[in-house]
């Protein structure tokens, strides 16, 4: 869907800061809960991609679930609306008090990443005199094609419960008398575009429900993840293709009757609502490119600095013929720097520029480095109305 920037408002405003347009965002969540309805699909929203409460109250309103991956992103979906029973908490490194958090609002599943992390949710539970439902997040070793610091499901890595464990997890589940097994939980990456990585997904997990299943482990529910990819070059375009996504898990993926298939998309429902706007302070003359140098920078949007991930980058304010810049951030690192080589109408200080497809781990992920302060937050309803000086 199309964002239209309010540019007058937008240059009363404070620079730099996220805009996110909600009628984008409304689109985008309404589309893709009536088509999970069709298909019988439960989604549980990860947190972690944008976790801001007017955002997630829309999220919650309907009817989505939460994926969380910390005891304050529980706390964070209690606040803004989820149900304790539409929450489950995966994460390869739970503390004690965040088990103890879930326990005691009894949230609906934990997703368990090793046999030592199970023993811990036992205890803990035993000694609370309370049952843990529990998911096992399992490695399925399938490689999903993205940038190697989002791919999650490949032995090397550190996420889930790899083959060789298995056998000794199945063993200590029918032991543990504080754990309810309910589901497999699988998550393999981030921004995935190439969709047979789906496909080979749902292979692995047919195989390895066969096993658990062999082992007399019953799944209740089949989490798939998230991993979702947006296209970062077309935010105004069509959003991710969910309909393609899910007739892939119906094809593909063989469900026991009652089974429940669950998804945990982040950045496929926010990236595209968000933009980042900013203020050129300066443009420069290098000796073969021109700088152009913004307000913002890798505190506020550290993707391109930490994925060399590539974001839509618009003068919003200009319509000028154009040139080349590097679009530059003020931090003092060389790797704060938002694009090479992008063509921009001719750029002037003071004018005003959108990194578009920032709803998804741009806030987030945003730091205080060089002591800077958090940039603020505008909706699109609170610009259509409220005094600029708020
Ligand atoms: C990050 C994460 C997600 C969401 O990933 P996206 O790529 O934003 O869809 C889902 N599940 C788990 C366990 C995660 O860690």
């Amino acid at each position: 869907m199309k964002t239209k920037f309010p540019v007058e408002r937008f240059q009363q405003l404070e620079t730099p800061f996220y805009y996110y347009d909600l009628d984008s965002l409304d689109q985008t969540l309404h589309e893709v809960a009536t088509l999970a309805g069709q298909y019988g699909y439960r989604i549980h929203y990860a947190l972690k991609a944008n976790a801001n409460v007017p955002i997630l109250k829309r999220i919650s309103a309907l009817g989505y679930g939460a994926d969380c991956v910390s005891g304050y992103e529980i706390r964070r979906a209690l606040e803004t609306g989820f149900s304790p029973s539409d929450i489950v908490f995966a994460g390869v490194g739970k503390a004690d008090w965040e088990i103890e958090l879930g326990l005691d609002h009894g949230i609906s599943c934990f997703n368990s990443e090793s046999v030592q992390e199970l023993e811990v949710i036992n205890e803990i539970a035993a000694r609370k005199g309370v049952k843990a439902r529990v998911a096992l997040r399992i490695n399925p070793n399938v490689d999903a094609h993205t940038h190697h610091y989002i791919t999650t499901g490949v032995e090397e890595n550190k996420f889930g419960i790899n083959p060789w464990d298995r056998e000794q997890v199945v063993r200590f589940l029918t032991m543990a008398r504080n754990i309810e097994f309910v589901g497999l939980h699988f998550h393999i990456g981030s921004q995935i575009t190439n969709y047979d990585v789906f496909k080979g997904l749902c292979i692995r997990i047919n195989e390895i429900q066969s096993w658990f299943a062999s082992q007399m482990l019953m799944a209740k529910s089949i989490n798939v993840g998230g991993g979702l990819g947006v296209n970062y070059s077309d935010p105004d375009g069509n959003g991710p293709d969910f309909k393609t996504y899910f007739e892939i898990f119906k094809h593909h993926l063989d469900l026991q009757p009652g089974q429940e298939v669950h998804f945990e998309p982040g950045r496929a429902l926010v990236a595209h609502s968000g933009s980042l706007i900013s203020r050129v302070l300066y443009v420069k003359e290098g000796i073969k490119t021109h700088f152009a140098i913004l307000d913002a920078g890798m505190t506020e949007l550290i993707r391109p600095a930490l994925y060399q991930a590539f974001h839509l980058i618009q003068n919003i304010t200009s319509s000028a013929d154009g040139k080349l810049y590097d679009v530059v951030g003020p931090i003092c690192e060389s790797s704060d720097c938002f694009g090479k080589a992008v063509y921009l109408p001719e750029t002037h200080r003071g004018d005003l520029i959108a990194i578009r497809s920032t709803g998804a781990y741009g806030e987030t992920m945003s730091s205080n480095y060089n002591l800077r302060e958090k940039a603020k937050t505008w909706y699109s309803d609170e610009i259509q109305s409220n005094d600029p000086s708020k």
